[in-house]
């Protein structure tokens, strides 16, 4: 074994194969990958074997379908066989809900080159003859489903890697890491230690356990799995026959279980709700080729569903129970990329699907290691999208919940209970009295809505508009026409100071940084000039600086920050940067009477000149020291207020108490999300993410190329030179009794014209650079997986995608954001525009203007 490396993957399964392989392909030959035992002796060696395409983060779904499409890429460089079978699969919908949701899925599908059909429960009958059509309502086709060889194809990756020049090590545990002060890593194993520039945790079932040798609880639990193989059955032996094909794949929501043919017989495997962890605290290092035992008791619930609706199964013979452990994260979907406070510590596991996602994550892993970007929109899963509250029994409850809803439907509507309440502020328990019904916000209980007293609070799931829409509405209007007043602790809040910190900043944000005492709105890129953040920034003091950003991308965007830090030399104590996450908590007020309502309780004069819009101030507010910006979310009138946990509730009662003779309303998120939407505000995650540029985002006037070298300053001066391809707009939509959720597909009415491309841009392949400026796009493979295809209905044409959206109440509009070409952006016409939702299209037209206070009077009185 070599005692050097550029890099270090621990773990011979299939993601650790597909990690090195592409980490080879990259053209980093001088890795290693080391295995505790023989290669695929972690989930790989036992797993079915199927893969599908399709998955609830369209992202995510792309690196599964570039999955799929690499296993002829790596037969052809190893000679070795993944045996693949791609029949193609269904899945099956036994409620108008479930079917619901397969239009949906299959309208995504559109903008993401997916070929998905709709079809009937006799089309499916004639593709799977075991099943009983009249259990189902309807079902949707996806061809690129189908099965192969786990070992076969982990050998074929790890033969692959090594032509590449890779170097793969056996029956050697890596047992401690340490760091040294420079950085390198070593990898302490049972044959001697590597020294390594980078470590990658491909660990599977042992990935907790390599996360703790580094000092990081990752979140992620395995799972004990089961499926069962038939003894051969004539009837699949007569259909191969007579029609010369393999039976599909199926999917059964109603049962949570999935089936397929395997040699001459079936194979069904079960998420059963009565789902079991396994080794929930530590994985034993013996455990190895060896299988859990079979409890078809746990199972029975689901195999009864299953052979009601597969008759023809239930009276095969059963050869085989399978029972072997697997891992997930909360979302089921996997933790990869570097680990946030660490350097140069990768994680690809928690990678529940491997033959379904094992090269997605292996190619953007090694994007991210060699490029320094993954190279396409991988927050999905993105192992920064947890927090430090994803703790060990909380990861234990909510993997059970999502194991045993695993082909569930979730609602838009929809907060699932596992794990909560976790964290909670001081203002839980008043909420809680005030009827609020609450959701989850990064693991924070923050007030959704309020219900009407006497009712109960709790939303009636729904694709359609649910019994939150009055409630909300009177939220809104109240806010509008009065004062409002709303939890905002979920919102990221950081400090930054010290002699560096504006130097800092500079080099890090888009928009030039306030004047002592004021608040500038700006984003941030990376080097490829594409959005990896939105702020609120505030000069709080010559040398302090407050921020506040998105919940979710605390991690994600501390990780940036950390490594833009000066390093060492006399700079690298200039620059402090401190998150507050709960430590600092927060209320706003907005609509007409929140000055009066604010001026009662400070002793401050807050009059339009002296404390005006986007103004930030210390103040005792109600007797409690705070920070108070005059900006909100609502876009109208209004001020957060920021403070110390212990001082929420005497702030809080002090604003109910003085807004009693101004009508005050609490109102929830979902009442903001609406005012934001009138708005035209754009979300972090929504509609600014990592694969737009800031013109494509329509951030235009928060993007001062002139200001000072700041990172992607470069990539974002050349999408301004050339113009951007696309633009993020907001269009009032013809609803019904349903709404955009995001993701849905944008038609225009285009004719012959076109108005160029209409791919999700980026989202594959993402630009890269070389030396001389010129854009360089991803692998081959990846480039093919990313073609999306014109969708065309006569004149109609999909030439876009929705981001978010939802019911603005205030203006009586249903309304959406997304993604058109640039040539469409400014198109006000009627007629133009049909936005699909739930299956329909309806109409819809651009607005360019908000339509709540378009020239921003209301907010700057
Ligand atoms: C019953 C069952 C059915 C399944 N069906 C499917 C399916 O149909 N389709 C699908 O896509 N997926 C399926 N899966 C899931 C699939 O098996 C996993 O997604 C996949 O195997 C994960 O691969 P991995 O490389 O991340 O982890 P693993 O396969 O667990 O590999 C991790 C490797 O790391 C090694 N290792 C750990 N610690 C160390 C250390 N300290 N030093 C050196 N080496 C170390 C281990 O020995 C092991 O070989 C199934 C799983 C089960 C159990």
């Amino acid at each position: 074994m070599k005692s050097h490396a550029k890099a270090v993957v621990i773990g011979g399964g299939v993601v650790g194969c597909s990690v090195l392989y592409h980490l080879a392909k990259a053209g980093w030959t001088d890795i290693l990958l080391i295995e505790r035992s023989e290669l695929t002796s972690g989930s790989s060696w036992h797993a079915a074997g199927g893969f599908h395409t399709l998955n609830g983060d369209p992202n995510v779904a792309k690196l599964q379908a570039y999955t799929v499409q690499l296993y002829k890429e790596i037969e052809e460089i190893s000679g070795q066989s993944c045996s693949l079978h791609l029949t193609g699969g269904v899945m099956m919908a036994d409620t108008p809900e479930r079917m619901d949701f397969l239009r949906l899925a299959h309208a995504k599908g559109r903008y993401l080159g997916m070929d998905t059909e709709l079809i009937t429960p006799s089309e499916a009958k004639a593709m799977f003859p075991l099943m009983d059509e009249t259990n189902f309502v309807g079902a949707m086709w996806d061809p690129v489903e189908g099965h192969l060889d786990p070992s076969g194809t982990t050998h074929a990756y790890a033969k692959a890697a090594r032509k590449l020049g890779a170097e793969i090590v056996l029956r050697n545990r890596v047992v401690e890491l340490t760091q040294e002060v420079d950085g390198t890593w070593n990898v302490v194993t049972e044959q001697g230690t590597v020294k390594a520039e980078h470590v990658v945790n491909c660990g599977g079932l042992w990935a907790r356990e390599i996360g703790r040798m580094v000092g990081v609880e990752l979140p992620v639990l395995a799972m004990e799995h089961m499926y069962l193989l038939t003894e051969p059955m004539p009837e699949v032996e007569e259909f191969n026959k007579s029609t010369g094909r393999e039976m599909i794949g199926v999917l059964d929501f109603k049962g949570e279980i999935y089936t397929r043919q395997e040699r001459n017989g079936i194979l069904l495997g079960t998420y059963e709700k009565a789902c079991k962890p396994w080794s929930p605290v530590n994985t034993p290092w013996d455990f190895g080729h060896e299988l859990l035992q079979p409890d078809i008791d746990r199972i029975a619930p689901s195999l009864e569903i299953g052979f009601k609706h597969f008759p023809g199964i239930e009276k095969a013979g059963i050869k085989q129970i399978i029972n072997g452990p697997f891992t997930f994260a909360l979302d089921g979907n996997p933790l990869v990329g570097p680990v946030q406070g660490l350097t140069n510590f990768w994680c690809a596991c928690a990678v529940m699907a491997g033959f379904s996602q094992g090269g997605g994550v292996g190619l953007a892993l090694s994007n991210w290691m060699v490029h320094g970007d993954p190279g396409f929109d991988v927050w999905g899963m993105d192992v920064a999208r947890f927090g430090e509250w994803a703790t060990l029994r909380y990861t234990n409850a909510k993997v059970r919940e999502n194991y045993s809803r695993r082909f569930s439907i979730r609602f838009p509507n929809e907060e699932l209970p596992a794990a909560r309440p976790a964290q909670t502020t001081p203002l839980y328990d008043t909420m809680l009295a005030n009827n609020a019904v609450m959701g989850d916000s990064w693991g924070l209980e923050t007030p959704l809505w309020f219900a009407p007293k006497g009712s109960e609070p709790k939303d009636i799931v729904s694709f359609h508009r649910s019994n939150d829409f009055g409630p909300i509405g009177e939220e809104v209007r109240a806010t509008r026409e009065r004062v409002g007043v709303t939890e905002i602790a979920n919102f990221a809040k950081y400090e930054v100071s010290g002699p560096g910190a504006e130097d800092f900043l500079n080099r890090l944000m888009t928009n030039r940084m306030p004047k002592t005492g004021r608040i500038v709105l700006t984003p941030m890129l990376n080097e490829f000039g594409r959005l990896i953040g939105d702020f609120t920034i505030a000069k709080a003091g010559e040398e302090r600086f407050m921020i506040w950003g998105s919940s979710a991308a605390q991690k994600y965007q501390m990780r940036w920050f950390e490594k833009h830090l000066p390093k060492d030399g006399p700079r690298a104590s200039e620059v402090r940067i401190h998150r507050f996450d709960q430590t600092l908590v927060g209320l706003s007020i907005a609509g007409p009477k929140s000055r009066d309502l604010l001026q009662k309780l400070v002793d401050v004069d807050i009059s339009t000149k002296a404390f005006r819009f986007m103004d930030f101030r210390e103040m005792a507010v109600g007797g409690a020291p705070c920070m108070v910006n005059r900006i909100t979310y609502t876009g109208d009138l209004g001020y957060e207020i920021w403070m110390a946990p212990a001082y929420q509730r005497l702030v809080y009662k002090a604003i109910k108490e003085a807004g009693e003779e101004f009508g005050l309303i609490d109102f929830g998120m979902r009442a903001l999300l609406s005012m934001r939407l009138e708005k035209n505000f754009p979300t972090w995650f929504r509609e600014l993410r990592p694969i737009y540029g800031p013109f494509e985002g329509s951030m235009d006037r928060f993007i001062k190329l002139e200001k000072n070298d700041f990172i992607g300053r470069e990539a974002a001066a050349r999408e301004q030179a050339a113009g951007p391809k696309l633009r993020r707009v907001s269009f009032i939509v013809d609803a019904a009794d349903a709404d955009v959720m995001g993701d849905e597909p944008i038609w225009a009415k285009v004719g012959g014209k076109d108005y160029g491309t209409v791919e999700k841009p980026h989202g594959y392949g993402a630009p890269r650079f070389d030396a001389g400026g010129k854009e360089v796009r991803g692998s081959s493979a990846a480039e093919g997986a990313s073609a999306v295809r014109g969708i065309v209905d006569g004149d109609w044409r999909v030439v876009g995608w929705v981001t978010s959206g939802g019911y603005a109440h205030y203006v009586e509009k249903s309304m959406a954001q997304g993604y058109v070409p640039a040539a469409l952006a400014e198109n006000e016409s009627a007629g133009l525009f049909e936005i699909e939702i739930l299956g329909h299209r309806r109409p819809a037209r651009i607005n360019v203007e908000p339509p709540f206070d378009p020239s921003g009077e209301k907010m700057r009185t």
